[in-house]
């Protein structure tokens, strides 16, 4: 397939509104540069004659809006020129939302709706092209100066950190193509799954205090607040996920709905919102550029994603190897856990199964290899309204001893001393 044979430097001319598509291959990266016109990887734009190392296994597409010259360097497992692409209606999008961004900044009224930049939210089955387009839309905003806040609502696999959590970060710069987003504090809940099934109602909560954080946020920032946000979302559209679409678009208050790639589901959120005239549903072009990613691929994505926490996305960072003892550490589990049998309550009562309920953890091997979030809860009351500092990974437990040893990104103490396990697991490759 493809010219996976090729290693020496191959030029590509490529004409107004065309991309180049790369998959670049599993063990070798691939150098890029931009020789001559313009062109931009999703969004952020390449400097001129600068070469860019594209790490293994990376997808992406070089568009042009009016022609340049690309040179490559190695081989790939894919490329090919597509003058085809969604492209002219995602920026037609990008710029019905900059002129609701400047009316929602030049807006002196008092009333916090008309000062309220647009609330994007992309929804579409897996493997539309959604992270993408969240990207485009933030980075060509990004570019005008825009801080538009980008909110992370898919647990399957993560944009803004792990998998497993719902994150938001507002955006300063055009995104690395590399790089991805800089993870400057952003403010991140632990869900601990990477299918919303695990635990519905925990998922509705944490998605609800994300979104009152951002409210509040947004009070105090007239700036952000008329940027407005990109929200993306679970490729899983069906029933419950469908369900947790709605709550999304509820709780969050989008009022630009993107449908990619799906007639039913465009028809079905046009029905179900028709009552709510300022919330707009659009169906756009899901782009052929998209590459399918089966269930092996995204476990392996996933993993990726976590070695990039603890090893940076250049191989550019060092984790440290903790040891704490085991009561030094306080680790809760939320929802779940073993219920009191119905025989052990008092007659009448029902066994709580309340989804939230925070269960204390004992520490035992069946810790090894899983992913626990560190809570910035100050009592255990808090930590199912807290975000998290960030993550360890459990390598070792040693009964005997009753010590515990841990990855985190950095040695010394940990930024709380709750942590949050679900059933995110890892293994260090
Ligand atoms: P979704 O978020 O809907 O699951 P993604 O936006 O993550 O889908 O796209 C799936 C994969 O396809 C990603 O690896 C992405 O980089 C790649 N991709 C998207 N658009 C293109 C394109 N036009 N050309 C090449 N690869 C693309």
């Amino acid at each position: 397939a493809g010219s996976a044979s090729t290693s020496s430097i191959r030029q590509v001319k490529l004409d107004r509104e065309s991309e180049l598509r790369i998959e670049v291959g599993n063990d070798s990266p691939l150098r890029l540069r931009l020789l001559s016109g313009n062109a931009e990887i999703f969004g952020t734009e390449l400097p001129p004659e600068i070469w860019l190392t594209l790490p293994p296994r990376l997808k992406i597409a070089v568009f042009t809006w009016y022609g340049a010259t690309l040179e490559m360097d190695g081989a790939t497992e894919t490329d090919y020129t597509a003058d085809e692409t969604p492209m002219i209606g995602y920026v037609n999008v990008h710029a019905i939302l900059e002129a609701r961004r400047s009316r929602a900044r030049a807006s002196s009224s008092d009333d916090s709706g008309s000062t309220q930049g647009p609330r994007v939210i992309v929804v579409g089955p897996t493997d539309s092209g959604k992270s993408t387009l969240s990207r485009m839309l933030l980075s060509w905003a990004a570019k005008q100066g825009w801080k538009p806040t980008f909110v992370d609502l898919d647990i399957g696999q993560g944009s803004i950190t792990i998998p497993g959590c719902i994150a938001a970060t507002p955006i300063e710069l055009p995104i690395d193509p590399v790089e991805g987003i800089p993870l400057e504090m952003p403010l991140v809940y632990f869900y601990g799954h990477t299918t919303p099934s695990n635990n519905v109602d925990l998922y509705k909560v944490l998605v609800k205090e994300l979104a009152q954080v951002l409210e509040r946020q947004f009070t105090g920032n007239a700036e952000s607040r008329a940027a407005g946000m990109v929200i993306n979302t679970m490729g899983w559209i069906e029933g419950v996920g469908y369900e947790l679409l709605l709550h999304a678009i509820d709780t969050l208050n989008a009022n630009v709905v993107l449908v990619l790639g799906q007639e039913k589901l465009w028809s079905m959120l046009k029905d179900v919102l028709k009552n709510k005239p300022n919330v707009d549903v659009v169906k756009l072009q899901k782009s052929g550029g998209v590459v399918s990613r089966n269930a092996k691929f995204r476990q392996k994505a996933r993993s990726y994603r976590i070695r990039e926490y603890f090893y940076g996305p250049a191989n550019d960072l060092s984790p440290h190897s903790n040891i704490a003892n085991f009561s030094d550490l306080f680790i809760y589990r939320i929802g779940g856990g073993p219920q009191a049998p119905r025989s052990a309550l008092p007659i009448g009562a029902e066994p709580a199964a309340d989804p939230t309920r925070l269960v204390p953890v004992n520490i035992n091997r069946d810790l090894l290899h899983l992913v626990l979030a560190v809570s910035f809860a100050k009592e255990p009351e808090e930590i199912m309204s807290s975000n998290v500092a960030g993550f360890v990974y459990i390598t070792d437990i040693d009964i005997q001893r009753k010590k515990i040893t841990y990855l985190a990104p950095s040695a010394g103490e940990l930024p709380g001393k709750y942590l949050i396990v679900g059933t995110l697991t890892w293994i260090e490759t």
